[in-house]
């Protein structure tokens, strides 16, 4: 019983050290990570332009479509206001089904100096390999000839061989957020790529959004913007102490309404007070980042 008890063991332990060791050399950490000597820290805000296609992926009732098409004619017009107002370029992270839907914002982030990065197509990974490419191709492309800009950045779970293929510099995902800077993931045939970590602290949709992943706790409730401000501005100030990077995601059918926005424009004015804070788009960070500490 005891040999048995102890075989189960070693099973798992082996398989313990075996991911392990998978993790490491999965991915790998800028060790070293330094920001030039007048900067003590940086910030970096993502916008996710999901509107109602994430609503209609989860085949959500009406009225969350409706909620998410409150996000394109509304909140993300509000938002690219707020960020304006403070000299803050933010990164938009779109599917590209929404330049068929929202092209007038999209131009308008443009305008305003932020960066669009890709959120797949329609905010969707298809699990076959030929669509998955195809999904991306045809994002990139909408991106490109509506924004002038091709997108090198993008939130989505796409094979880094994929996004490799397109040109992209960086990825964005949620999985293994090992380092609260960017760091560098590989797959198992030695393609890397630079990755933003991300961290639920940050994002909105956790403190606002009703039903969060299908999660029915009573908990759950959407949380009053001053909560969710003294929050972000306790990890903005310790941040600040330690020299870190802090990100912050929106979404903007979730922080486009009224009083959200307001504590948006608060947050903002609080941030911009304080000296040697620079405030890079995700390219300008993963430029920087690629520049200095390349993989090896
Ligand atoms: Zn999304």
């Amino acid at each position: 019983m005891l040999e048995s008890r102890n075989d189960s063991f070693g099973d798992l332990l082996c398989d313990v050290k075996a991911e392990q060791k998978e993790y490491g050399t999965r991915y790998r950490r800028i060790k070293d990570f330094a920001y030039p000597d007048d900067v003590q820290m940086s910030v970096s805000f993502e916008i996710h332009f999901d509107a109602q296609l994430n609503r209609r992926v989860k085949n959500e009732p009406l009225m969350q479509m409706t909620r998410g098409e409150f996000g394109g004619r509304v909140g993300v017009w509000r938002l690219i206001e707020t960020f304006a107002k403070h000299g803050v370029r933010a990164t938009l992270f779109t599917p590209g089904r929404i330049c068929e839907l929202y092209p007038e914002s999209l131009k308008e982030a443009v305008n305003k100096g932020f960066e669009i990065g890709n959120h797949m197509w329609e905010h969707r990974m298809p699990s076959e390999p030929d669509l998955e490419r195809d999904h991306l191709k045809k994002a990139t492309k909408a991106v490109e000839k509506l924004c002038g800009q091709r997108p090198v950045g993008s939130r989505s779970k796409h094979k880094i061989a994929t996004l490799k293929h397109e040109g992209y510099l960086y990825a964005s995902r949620e999985d293994h957020p090992i380092d609260d800077f960017p760091y560098y993931t590989y797959d198992s045939e030695g393609n890397c790529i630079l990755n933003f970590p991300f961290h639920y602290a940050g994002d909105d949709a956790i403190y606002y959004y009703l039903g969060f992943y299908g999660c029915d706790l009573a908990g759950n409730r959407p949380s009053d913007p001053s909560r969710v401000y003294d929050i972000w501005m306790n990890i903005f100030r310790q941040s600040y102490r330690m020299g870190r990077h802090m990100s912050i995601c929106l979404h903007n059918f979730v922080s486009g309404h009224a009083l959200r926005v307001a504590m948006l424009d608060k947050f903002l004015t609080e941030l911009r007070k304080m000296p040697r804070v620079w405030f890079p788009t995700y390219r300008e960070m993963a430029e920087y980042c690629l520049d200095r500490f390349p993989p090896h």
